[in-house]
């Protein structure tokens, strides 16, 4: 090893987004960090961001994006780092991050894993000891705190710990890091998987996997709308899943009811004298397998098969769980940290990313807590 294991000044534990970014700003303030990552590689969860194309921030940056026990906490830090600052610090790596209509903002080269790469780039020319296949087991504090991995361990004053949640856990976040920090007293909000497909009644959806359309969608929950909104929704065999439905996630309990809208840009009116009677009725109107998935519910009756139409329902029975999410509701709650997100109680302990609870609805919000939440860290420890 290159440095001095008993000399190490910060170590960021988990090399994902937040990890990485933290370690780079510090190493720029001219700080000795040594960042450890259980997997074989960094940032292996950031480069399969965005269906592989890296969204990583949203101009459209303010709490009412998230999720979280102290959203003013949330508002503060946002103020401090929004959509423009994360896009300053990433391209002052290198590259350059565009904006799509929606004001999602990615790579140019719309590639996650070059954004990885711009940070291992990163990590070297700035010095950081980054230590690979090194899963931190157990963590102490005496006079320092001290890592505890499978082969050794290592001192150091201040800890990040940034190692994520329990949302797909192939990407090395299985939750244990959790108790990392409960056993400095911490406790953790309820965890709960979030942008994630929803599993509905199979009979519902039977027969139309793999059918993909542009749906209005609405979250009901005892009669009352929770939210609306407009996207891709994809049948899978046990539910839905598309852009929509993860956006929908994030609100969704298990006894909602979701109604979908075939075509939200037609009115009922038009649709009623578009609709032919019969067998093939619903041609050219919706994918041939839902027009036949809907006349078969609909058993001949017209007014059915229009209401099926604008409103398809769907009972909410769970989801598929937290190997299937982008990301976890849940965590260490923000009110056992200070604004600049250290511990309440260990002086030097800072949190960031998704291990805090904190969580962005669909759209670059969970990259851009990881790298606001980890600039704020590195500001309070230069
Ligand atoms: C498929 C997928 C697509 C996504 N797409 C987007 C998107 O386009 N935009 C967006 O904003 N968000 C997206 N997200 C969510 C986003 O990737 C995460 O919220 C974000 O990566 C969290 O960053 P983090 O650094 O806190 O945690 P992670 O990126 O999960 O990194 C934590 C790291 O800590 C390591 N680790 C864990 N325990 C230990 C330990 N004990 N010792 C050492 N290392 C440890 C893990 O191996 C991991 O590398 C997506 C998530 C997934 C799964």
């Amino acid at each position: 090893m290159l440095y001095d294991k008993n000399m190490v000044k910060i170590a960021v534990i988990g090399g994902g987004a937040a990890g990485m970014a933290c370690a780079v700003r510090l190493a720029g303030a001219g700080r000795e960090v040594v960042l450890a990552e259980r997997g074989e590689r960094l940032g292996r969860k950031l480069a399969a961001t965005g269906n592989g194309q890296g969204n990583v921030t949203n101009l459209a940056m303010d709490a009412s994006h998230y999720f979280s026990d102290d959203l003013e906490k949330v508002a503060r830090i946002l103020a401090r780092c929004g959509a423009q600052d994360v896009i300053r610090f990433l391209e002052g790596m290198g590259g350059l991050f565009l904006p799509d209509a929606r004001g999602r903002v990615y790579p140019a080269g719309r590639q996650a894993s070059a954004v990885t790469d711009l940070f291992r780039r990163e990590l070297a020319l700035r010095g950081v000891h980054v230590l690979t296949g090194t899963y931190v087991q157990n963590l102490s504090r005496g006079s320092t705190f001290t890592l505890s991995f499978a082969d050794g361990e290592l001192k150091a004053d201040a800890v990040v710990l940034a190692a994520g949640g329990k949302a797909a856990r192939q990407f090395g976040t299985d939750g244990s890091a959790y108790a990392l920090a409960q056993a400095f007293g911490h406790t953790l909000a309820p965890l709960s998987p979030v942008l994630v497909q929803l599993r509905c009644d199979p009979a519902a959806v039977r027969g139309l996997k793999g059918i993909r359309v542009d749906a209005g969608l609405r979250l009901m929950r005892g009669g009352r709308e929770v939210c609306a909104l407009r996207g891709d929704v994809l049948f899978t065999e046990s539910g839905v899943s598309g852009d929509a439905v993860f956006r929908a996630s994030s609100r969704a309990q298990k006894g909602d009811e979701i109604l979908l809208d075939f075509l939200p840009d037609t009115s009922a009116e038009a649709l009623e004298s578009a609709v032919r009677g019969g067998a093939d009725g619903l041609l050219c109107i919706v994918n041939n397998g839902l027009g036949r998935h809907i006349l078969r519910l609909a058993e001949g009756n017209r007014a059915r098969e229009l209401a099926l139409l604008k409103a398809f329902p769907l009972q909410v029975t769970g989801t598929l769980g937290f190997d299937y999410a982008q990301a976890t509701r849940g965590g260490i709650p923000l009110a056992q940290v200070n604004d600049a997100l250290m511990s309440n109680y260990c002086k030097n302990l800072y949190f960031a990313g998704e291990i805090l609870n904190v969580d962005g609805e669909c759209g670059g919000y969970n990259l851009h807590w990881a790298f606001a939440s980890a600039l704020a860290v590195a500001e309070a420890l230069q």
